[in-house]
């Protein structure tokens, strides 16, 4: 079975090298000699200045929302993965949706400020699929209401907008290095801070709130191990030749599946892409349902990305109305990709 992703692995003899050197020192966890590299070679690596590696994508939210004291209303996106509403949840803040573009995929600016209220504190944004959210407007949008702005950039490993890293836009950036994502450390993420105070914050409340026998501020276990990094040391010098190979099988379907009237991916001018996700929406769910049977019969697992709607959770204690994401996931369209190691099938099928 071809599956929707496939996890690269790093030649397992370098993985080796590194063990024996967590053998050679017995030191576990707890801001180890390797995360402490990782943390250095990905700043460099990515152009950010502050970067912290933590246990998930899914606690770097939840850290983010704490270390900016966001309570209250926060206006995000219903097409993303459940993480990025549920940790909005676990720290007791209200999610407020607001539609998505049809096009671009993230949160529709235009609809951002009629959403806005007295109770609204922050602006949590993915972008999603690794495509940019409309940075520059949501910037504006938050001076003018002062507003907090966290992207979720669990997609966006290495993209640069205009020459720089998208992660240098909001007050905070959060990545996920999951297994399945385009960088990964098996599990872990990490949260990109500019000023040295937030920085400083974040470290802390990431290891319990206190470093060594001074305790500051409430804080929590966020911290990853000497394991996880040492499989993001050995993936890192990997990664430029994976979105290389990426962006070459991404080409060979867009020419080949040219003039299908399905709708690809639509990646702005002046971007770097990743190549992460190949989104391909479907003119109705039947087609979307028959594609994805025909690459089942054949071995080939895709995924509708995403689904459902996150505005329609079963445990939402109110309903908002998000008609383009709801018709993206649900009538029109929205399965995506294969991590394509394999490729030529799915062009077959689509004709
Ligand atoms: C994967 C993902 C997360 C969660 O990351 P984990 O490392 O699995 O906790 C959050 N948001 C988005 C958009 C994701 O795709």
């Amino acid at each position: 079975m071809i599956n929707v992703t496939k996890s690269y692995l790093p030649p397992i003899d370098e993985y080796i090298k590194r063990l024996e050197k967590i053998w050679a020192s017995g030191w576990l966890t707890n801001n180890g000699e390797m995360v402490l590299e990782l943390e250095a070679k990905l700043a460099e690596y990515l152009g950010v200045p502050y970067i912290h590696y933590v246990s998930n994508g899914t606690i770097a939210i939840q850290i983010a929302l704490r270390a900016l004291e966001i309570q209250g209303e926060v206006i995000t996106t219903p097409f993303s993965y459940v993480a990025t509403t549920n940790s909005i949840l676990w720290e007791h803040c209200q999610p407020v949706f607001v539609d998505i573009d049809a096009h671009a995929f993230c949160i529709d600016p235009k609809k951002i400020e009629s959403a806005i209220t007295e109770r609204t504190q922050a602006i949590l944004a993915v972008h999603v699929y690794g495509y940019p959210s409309d940075v520059e407007t949501i910037e504006a949008i938050a001076k003018k209401y002062n507003l907090k702005v966290i992207y979720d950039a669990a997609h966006a490993f290495g993209c640069k907008l205009n020459g720089s890293s998208l992660l240098n836009y909001g007050d905070i950036s959060t990545l996920s290095f999951h297994a399945t994502k385009l960088f990964h450390t098996v599990e872990g993420g990490a949260i990109v801070t500019h000023t040295p105070q937030m920085a400083d914050m974040i470290n802390k409340m990431k290891s319990f709130g206190h470093l060594g026998d001074e305790y500051y501020i409430l804080g929590v276990n966020g911290k990853n191990s000497e394991f996880h990094a040492a499989m993001g040391l050995c993936v890192l010098p990997n990664v430029t030749d994976i979105v290389k190979r990426r962006r070459s099988i991404c080409e060979m379907y867009n020419a080949e599946l040219s003039g299908l009237g399905i709708v690809f991916s639509n990646i702005p001018q002046n971007y770097d892409y990743n190549y992460a996700y190949y989104p391909v929406v479907f003119q109705a769910e039947a087609q979307l349902l028959a594609v994805k049977q025909a690459l089942n019969s054949n071995q080939v697992n895709p995924r509708r990305y995403f689904y459902p709607s996150l505005n329609t959770l079963p445990f939402l204690q109110t309903r908002q109305s998000c008609p383009v994401s709801r018709i993206l996931v649900l009538v029109y369209c929205a399965c995506l990709f294969m991590t394509a190691w394999r490729n030529r099938m799915l062009c077959e099928f689509l004709r």
